[in-house]
């Protein structure tokens, strides 16, 4: 009888949830964190377990189920599984892998703020990611040491107040997209009070990964600004753009956004001409602009995704033979010390 009862409830549960959609928190709180529940729930063979666990160890396992939903089941070689599952080789230490590639440690005159470019600075404005990529360049970052409250952003604002020729400022994290609402929408009305500052820039991953988080609350501050607004999306497989990702685009654009994306060249996800070709394709139907296509930076635990220079040169030289002109993204590269990004 009791039995009975609580299948009656869970039914009703999951009826419900069918119904009502739950928040962008809610579905990063039930994002998959450890290998075994990402190989089971994407019926990978246990062949993969013992690599998945090595380099969960050394960077924890994060994705959400509205980014599952658009990997492959029992596919080892989709595009978009590569970027979420570790392998053993992120154990391997090869030369010249290092744990801070950028050396951003260099450039942070307060806390939560690096000022490396002219004219523009990052504020990190959260520690968190919803997803963990693999060859994220930031995977050893100390983010600790990183995520100012209200008060300890007075030194960064005061920074940004002192010097005139800052006129762009841009949200970076981990992901800016994990704050609050109600602290995002603090630290844009703190910004929008600083009169040479012209541009807000938000680097984020979170619209394609849970675009549920595109809601009213992220529209409302984002809409209200008087500051110019850039979002600089990452995107590197264009099956990550599904319709759930296409509105929350439509969204932003509708918020008054210009929407760019960055991508990483990475091995065996978009290392070939026709996918680098459908992913700007694809990006433009989806509204947003091709900007920079990365070579990866040297951090330690990612060698395995690296395409050389060579190669890279080789592939965007047959991009151009395909796309227009302003569907071509900038191969660049990120050396420390240099005041913007090198072209390759
Ligand atoms: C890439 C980057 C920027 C912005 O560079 P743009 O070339 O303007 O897109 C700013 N600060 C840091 C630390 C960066 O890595
Ligand atoms: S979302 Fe961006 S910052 Fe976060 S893990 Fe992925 S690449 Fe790194």
């Amino acid at each position: 009888m009791q039995e009975n009862i609580i299948i009656a409830a869970s039914e009703k549960q999951s009826h419900r949830c069918s119904m009502v959609q739950s928040t962008w928190q809610q579905q990063l709180s039930h994002a998959i964190r450890d290998p075994q529940s990402l190989c089971k729930r994407l019926g990978l063979s246990s062949d993969w377990l013992a690599g998945a666990q090595a380099g969960h160890e050394l960077f924890d396992v994060c994705v959400p189920e509205a980014y599952l939903n658009r990997i492959a089941y029992a596919d080892i070689d989709d595009p978009l599984l590569r970027q979420v599952l570790p392998l053993g080789e992120e154990a391997l230490m090869p030369h010249g892998y290092v744990v801070d590639p950028l050396e951003e440690a260099d450039h942070q005159p307060a806390k939560g703020l690096i000022h490396k470019y002219a004219g523009r600075v990052l504020l990190i404005a959260s520690p968190n990611c919803a997803i963990n990529c693999r060859y994220c360049f930031r995977r050893h970052f100390p983010y600790s040491d990183n995520s100012p409250s209200r008060a300890q952003w007075q030194e960064a604002l005061d920074y940004l107040r002192s010097d005139t020729t800052i006129h762009e400022a841009i949200l970076s994290g981990g992901d800016p997209l994990a704050a609050s609402d109600r602290q995002l929408a603090w630290l844009v009305e703190q910004l929008e009070s600083i009169p040479h500052l012209k541009r807000l820039r938000i680097h984020t991953r979170l619209p394609v990964v849970i675009p549920d988080r595109v809601d009213d609350a992220l529209l409302g501050w984002l809409s209200a600004t008087r500051l110019q607004k850039v979002v600089v999306l990452h995107i590197n497989h264009t099956n990550e753009i599904d319709q759930t990702v296409m509105d929350a685009c439509a969204r932003l654009k509708q918020a008054g956004a210009t929407i760019l994306n960055q991508s990483v060249l990475l091995r065996d996800v978009n290392d070939d001409v026709t996918s680098l070709a459908t992913l700007s394709e694809r990006l433009f139907e989806a509204g947003i602009l091709p900007y920079y296509l990365h070579v990866l930076d040297p951090v330690q635990g990612a060698a395995h995704f690296d395409v050389s220079d060579e190669e890279a040169r080789e592939l965007v030289t047959a991009l151009r033979d395909l796309l227009p002109g302003f569907l071509m993204p900038r191969l660049v590269r990120e050396i420390p010390g240099k005041g913007s990004k090198t072209p390759l």
